[in-house]
């Protein structure tokens, strides 16, 4: 289903159109009325006048996270606090907290951000959505929430935690569509199995997943356990929230861009040069529909490619590749390049683990040494030690053969591992002990 066919599947010169009158208006908006933003183009000799195409976006300053931080919290809002309907914020757990001011119209914006979002997994007016992000500062409750408000489906504002709770809303009130994060959505999963329902009977039909990188291998053990289709929703606070892209019926591991919202480029992380499509790199957006805080050229971190193409869907937006981590996440154990994800992707293929596991670097002299504990299955547990050790042997060939690193793999007791209620933590650095 297709919320809006004009924009999601016009062709590219009329996007591209659209796309360099609103980047013109967004570079004037921000150097009238942003002082950082004007110095920054003082002291590069450029005016707003300078961007004549979509290329030119290139010529533009970088916007990165410490800039957000160094203008905490109103610092780089564009329009007066009479203006402002709504603030939001980001978790801050590696410093200040990165704040998210939105006009009325932006939230409008935003609305239908996450409403093609939902409509591209099926969900209709027809549905019961039962929303289990957290709701408050964090974008994800209340901006799911939002779309769907514009699509006009019956909302349950769960929020997160509670989790035999979420089982008891999800069996009596009927939910036909979870949005959580993944990793939730495995601990709800696993409540109800221990509570004796059975999810894959309920009505609950599909899942809009997202806000923390998690792989296909997930997405499919997710679906199995609960009996649904999973989808994606992918976005960051400091752009808007949810729905900056979302995966289609098509499922090729790809994800639209909303890029009448936002303008995609992937930049090469050392030397800042924009990367032509196809090449893997670090995602930069230029907000160019929001009015208090459109961001120009921010470095997301995240690491992706991006595919022009007209989709099976019908939709011509861009697309960009899933998420499977950003560069800040990456572990660089004896010189190789790791992302926790592929670490996941093997362990979901052994079927005697549950998929609950933490990653724990620690130093082994000079080098760094990375460590996996991943929950056995209860009846592998009790099978003993001789087997556990077989299992864990096993796995760390598998590591050893597919990344190429030697890791130690600890099986640890069912349950044993914490639960996630929002955002999993599953990467322990004991160097910083
Ligand atoms: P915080 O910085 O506190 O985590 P956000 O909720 O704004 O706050 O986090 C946005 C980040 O979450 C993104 O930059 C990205 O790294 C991650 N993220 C969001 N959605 C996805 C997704 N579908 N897949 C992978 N990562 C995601
Ligand atoms: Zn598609």
């Amino acid at each position: 289903m297709i919320w809006n066919e004009k924009i999601e599947c016009a062709s590219l010169d009329r996007m591209q159109a659209l796309q360099l009158a609103k980047l013109q208006e967004t570079v004037a908006w921000v150097y009238d009325r942003v002082p950082f933003y004007r110095d920054k183009f003082d002291s590069m000799g450029l005016k707003p006048a300078d961007v004549q195409s979509l290329d030119d976006l290139a010529k533009l300053p970088l916007t990165v996270k410490t800039d957000l931080r160094d203008n905490y919290p109103f610092g780089l809002c564009a329009v007066p606090m009479d203006d402002v309907v709504k603030i939001h914020a980001s978790s801050g757990t590696t410093g200040k907290p990165i704040t998210g001011p939105y006009t009325a119209d932006d939230i409008n914006q935003w609305k239908e951000c996450v409403a093609r979002n939902l409509h591209a997994a099926g969900v209709s007016k027809k549905d019961i959505v039962q929303v289990a992000y957290g709701y408050g500062l964090f974008t994800g409750g209340l901006g799911l929430q939002g779309g769907c408000d514009l699509i006009g489906c019956a909302t349950i504002p769960a929020s997160s935690g509670m989790t035999e709770r979420q089982v008891t809303i999800m069996r009596d009130f009927g939910s036909t569509v979870l949005c959580c994060t993944p990793s939730y959505a495995l601990t709800i999963a696993e409540k109800a199995a221990d509570m004796g329902v059975d999810i894959r009977e309920l009505p609950l039909r599909v899942g809009v997943f997202g806000a923390e990188p998690w792989t296909i291998e997930m997405r499919q053990e997710i679906e199995e356990r609960m009996g649904i289709r999973a989808h994606e929703v992918y976005g960051l606070t400091e752009l808007m929230g949810p729905s900056v892209s979302f995966d289609c019926q098509q499922q090729d591991g790809f994800m639209h861009i909303n890029e009448d919202h936002v303008l995609a480029e992937v930049i090469d992380p050392v030397t800042e040069e924009v990367l032509p499509l196809g090449e893997k790199g670090e995602l930069v957006f230029t907000a160019i529909q929001r009015r208090a805080m459109p961001l120009l050229r921010y470095r997301t971190r995240d690491i992706t490619e991006l595919r022009r193409e007209t989709c099976s869907c019908g939709r011509t937006l861009l697309k960009m590749k899933k998420v499977l981590g950003r560069s800040d996440d990456m572990l660089i154990i004896s010189g190789v390049n790791v992302f926790p994800s592929q670490v996941e992707s093997i362990l979901l293929e052994v079927p005697e683990v549950e998929p609950q596991y933490v990653l724990i670097i620690r130093k082994k002299g000079y080098l760094d040494a990375l460590s996996v504990d991943v929950e056995a299955k209860a009846e592998v547990y009790d099978q003993g030690e001789d087997k556990l050790q077989a299992v864990e042997k096993l796995i760390e060939a598998k590591i050893r053969g597919t990344i190429g690193i030697g890791v130690k793999v600890r099986l640890v007791p069912p349950k044993s591992i914490e639960r996630s209620e929002g955002k999993a933590k599953r990467v322990f650095d004991a160097r910083k002990l």
